[in-house]
């Protein structure tokens, strides 16, 4: 099993990749021709540490919350009480 880094969140869009590469997944840790349909994922939106994965491993990990969205990520953050809760909490 190959390792995938440590990151909060990761983007992932599909690669578009027209010269002719061969990557690792780093999911399966298979091989990865970049002619075919794969995605890119990117550790917290950091497009220098991009990754080439495939689809489905990719569409896999986010089914098992290893490759949560930025969305996701921000819904597991505690929230700053707005100015209107923390009016109110005073009064209560
Ligand atoms: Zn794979």
């Amino acid at each position: 099993m190959a390792k995938l880094e440590k990151a909060d969140w990761w983007t992932i869009r599909r690669a578009q990749n027209r010269k002719p590469a061969t990557y690792t997944c780093p999911f399966c840790g298979g091989f990865l021709p970049s002619m075919s349909e794969h995605v890119l994922i990117a550790p917290e939106g950091d497009t220098s540490r991009r990754r080439h994965a495939h689809t489905a491993c990719a569409a896999a990990a986010r089914k098992a919350g290893r490759l949560p969205s930025r969305d996701d990520w921000l819904k597991t953050q505690p929230k700053q009480p707005g100015l209107l809760a923390r009016l109110l909490g005073r009064r209560a």
